[in-house]
């Protein structure tokens, strides 16, 4: 088996190590195969599961599931629907963002409910969430997404002023706060095992350690799917291979992966605590156009993560570590809490987000049959996300026609990434002019 456990401190945490279940092996039928057991696939699997009992579901993980981005990230359950509100009205209109904004506090409502329901253990806090803008222009991005908000009627969010935000925080480098109260905090690999065990009780059956090589129409109808080991054709198709999309040949120019990165702290003090405040324990995220988002864990160590991205070239997967983000997360650490100077980290990592070229989420159709369905883009806001397309999949499946079906990013024409070089040149210029706009303007 892999050396799963090093690829974030959540993988390495939980709370006994994984036995994987045995590999795909012979040659096998189903009524949906699931390639990729992170939230989307698993959640798929569920999903179908409650619609249609009889159904049989196999997903098929390349490692463990929650290996990927579901086992890695900061664990914030948020509300933003691609890289940002402006991106989804700009590159569609209001109303589409709009819809895309009441998706996705559905996503977080329904992620709550699925956690309390199935008594799913990993460390859930709805703590909400943090949007702070932490300079003079910061604060004019943060006043115009109230605009927004307040332009739709939507209700459920606080604006926090600088007195509030030295209340919950003891210090005054905040200006100017955006609180979700219905947004939360959770271990994510905590949550990736948890819906494994509960899309498995549903009676879905899941294969590790089995790497698919690739996938084609069969000739006697529907897909059938292959390993080094095995072979399963079913009718239906779920591409749940999120950032690891670019290892297929059919799935390839339709996202990027680019990886984001993560520090942790030793677990704070009392003392420290009381020195820091943050009494809310709501994950943060800043106003940059290159974010920082920060949280606590259940024990109180600080998770850092962003502030810059890795870019790999072509199908490279191994962009995980990256000395120079590590070193700027640790010191950004010390920015925001000085109190916190001399604090220990003992962890870092890093994992890919999957972002289309006009950084908004899709779930689309391989073939007019619609019978091969893929979910790409969630960037790094997909942990409620990918678990409510998840639903919106199996219905897809099932005949069922929802408002979730019928959402606009459902089916919708994904713009190609050009091949490389011209790609990795195009994303390094976007990333660069991402940290001249930080130096200059945002931060
Ligand atoms: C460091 C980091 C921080 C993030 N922070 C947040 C956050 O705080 N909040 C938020 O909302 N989102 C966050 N995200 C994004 C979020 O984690 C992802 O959007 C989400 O986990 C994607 O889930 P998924 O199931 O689509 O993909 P993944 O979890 O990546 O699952 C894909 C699976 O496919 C498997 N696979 C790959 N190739 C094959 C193959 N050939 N055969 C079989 N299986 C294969 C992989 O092993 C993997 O398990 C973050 C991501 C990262 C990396």
């Amino acid at each position: 088996m892999s050396d799963y456990a090093s690829k974030s401190w959540w993988l390495e945490s939980l709370p006994a190590p994984i036995a994987a279940n045995p590999p795909l092996a012979g040659s096998q039928r189903a009524d949906v195969t699931v390639i990729g057991g992170g939230y989307t696939g698993l959640s798929t699997a569920y999903h179908l599961k409650r619609l249609d009992a009889g159904i049989d579901v196999r997903v098929i993980e390349s490692d463990v599931c929650g290996y990927g981005a579901s086992g890695r990230n900061g664990g914030f359950s948020m509300t933003l629907f691609g890289l940002t509100k402006g991106i989804t009205r700009f590159r569609f209109d209001d109303g589409s963002a709009r819809a895309a904004h009441a998706y996705m506090e559905a996503a977080v409502d329904g992620l709550h409910e699925l956690i309390a329901d199935n008594g799913i253990d990993c460390d859930y806090e709805r703590s909400g969430y943090l949007l702070v803008g932490t300079s003079p222009a910061q604060v004019r991005r943060v006043a115009h997404d109230f605009k927004i908000i307040e332009k739709w009627g939507a209700t459920g969010i606080e604006r926090w002023d600088r007195d509030r935000l030295r209340q919950e925080f003891r210090t005054d480098y905040y200006r100017i706060g955006w609180f979700e109260p219905r947004c939360g905090i959770l271990h994510p690999a905590k949550l990736a095992r948890g819906m494994k065990a509960l899309a498995e009780r549903m009676g879905a059956t899941i294969h590790e350690n089995s790497p698919v090589t690739g996938f084609a129409k069969h000739t006697g109808g529907g897909y059938i799917v292959k390993t080094a080991t095995g072979e399963i054709r079913s009718e239906y198709l779920v591409l749940a291979t999120n950032a690891y999309s670019v290892l297929f040949p059919q799935l390839r120019s339709l996202q990027r992966p680019v990886f984001t990165h993560i520090v942790m702290t030793e677990p704070l003090t009392d003392a420290q605590m009381d020195g820091i405040g943050w009494r809310c324990r709501a994950g943060v995220e800043d106003a940059r156009d290159l974010i920082h988002y920060y949280r606590l864990t259940r024990d109180n160590r600080i998770v850092m993560g962003g502030g810059d991205v890795s870019l790999t070239y072509g199908d490279d997967l191994d962009g995980d570590l990256n000395e120079k983000i590590f070193g700027h997360l640790e010191r950004h650490v010390t920015e925001v809490f000085p109190q916190l100077r001399g604090i220990r980290f003992t962890h870092r990592w890093g994992g890919p987000v999957s972002v289309t070229l006009d950084m908004t989420p899709v779930i689309g159709f391989l073939g007019a049959d619609r019978t091969a369905i893929f979910s790409l883009g969630c960037i790094g806001h997909g942990v409620s996300l990918t678990h409510f397309n998840g639903r919106t999949i199996a219905e897809l499946i099932a005949g069922r026609r929802t408002w979730r079906t019928e959402m606009f990013f459902v089916g919708r024409k994904v713009l190609p990434w050009p091949a490389d070089p011209v790609t990795h040149g195009a994303a390094h210029a976007i990333r660069g002019f991402m940290k001249i706009e930080d130096r200059l303007y945002y931060g």
